[in-house]
């Protein structure tokens, strides 16, 4: 019964968050791709997946319901992304944290717009507002780095103002990685930690920690990650009885160099996320618990 043919990408953007394409325009091209499945993860907000799914049935291509919370790990040792699939968007409590974390976007954007200006930069908080249609991140102010010929390209924006250490770089609201599992699996979604290459401390210590929180999936197919890598990956997730995802997270035309459904991902993936899903379906979910703040 499986279709030989079935492609999937389980991490994508919209204009819903950093994303460049509209939900419609995102599935229109997973579906001239050829792809049956795609994932919509955007970064905290789920404002995407209706129109993603409206246009997912009219052209036949599957929707899975996603979402992608940016944390950092503690002692500045970086940040880890945690990716949720099948989550209970419906559900008015995470509905109000995330509008939070939106919220608390804005408001940094604001203030590395105005660390900017201070440099003397002319970019303006209006622009940068005008680029997001959604949740508000430091691509839109790449953006618009880039558009004053601030910056040759997004990545050369980040490089030069906007990564850490550098000056107009301001952090998002602090939420550790644990905490965004944990809220996950109170919606019922099922957490799966994304592009986990170079996280300090993987396997030693940030993975078990996960796993105590609740983590069911690790991102092992992702981007530009060559055989030997996704090897090492598949076999981490194996050893710890992880969900083996993956997908590109494109974010449009040229922002990275990986395509949509550019990195093979196995159907199994989204069986035995969509198994998961199911089952926790059965269960009581534990609690919302929203991270401190
Ligand atoms: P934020 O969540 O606002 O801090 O923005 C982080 C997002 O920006 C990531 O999830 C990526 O989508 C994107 N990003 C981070 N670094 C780069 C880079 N060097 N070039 C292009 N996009 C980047
Ligand atoms: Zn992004
Ligand atoms: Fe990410
Ligand atoms: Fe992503």
């Amino acid at each position: 019964m499986s279709m030989v043919s079935a492609k999937l990408d389980l991490h994508t953007h919209s204009t819903a968050s950093d994303g460049l394409l509209t939900p419609t325009e995102l599935v229109t091209q997973a579906h001239e791709a050829g792809l049956s499945m795609i994932a919509l993860t955007d970064h905290d907000t789920t404002n995407g997946l209706a129109e993603a799914q409206a246009a997912g049935a009219a052209m036949g291509v599957e929707v899975v319901p996603g979402i992608e919370i940016n944390t950092y790990l503690p002692h500045g040792q970086g940040e880890a992304h945690v990716l949720g699939y099948y989550l209970d968007t419906a559900n008015a409590d995470l509905q109000a944290f995330l509008q939070f974390l939106r919220d608390t976007r804005e408001k940094r954007g604001e203030r590395m717009v105005a660390l900017l200006r201070e440099q003397g930069y002319d970019v303006t908080w209006a622009r940068v507002r005008e680029l997001a249609h959604g949740a508000v991140g430091r691509p839109h102010v790449a953006r618009a780095l880039m558009e004053k010929g601030y910056a040759d390209s997004i990545a050369d924006a980040f490089d030069r103002y906007i990564s850490p250490g550098r000056p107009a770089y301001v952090p998002r609201f602090k939420m550790v990685p644990e905490d965004a599992v944990r809220m996950l699996r109170s919606v019922r979604g099922v957490p799966v930690l994304a592009h986990p290459l170079r996280l300090f401390g993987l396997e030693d210590d940030l993975l078990p920690r996960l796993m105590r929180a609740g983590l069911l999936g690790l991102e092992c197919y992702y981007g530009e990650y060559d055989e030997p890598t996704v090897e090492n990956l598949l076999a981490l997730a194996e050893q710890h009885g992880l969900i083996a995802t993956g997908g590109s997270d494109y974010h449009g035309p040229g922002v990275h160099p990986t395509p949509l459904g550019g990195h093979y991902v196995p159907p199994e993936a989204s069986t035995l996320l969509r198994a998961m899903a199911d089952r926790l379906a059965t269960e009581p979910a534990p609690p919302f618990t929203p991270p401190s703040h």
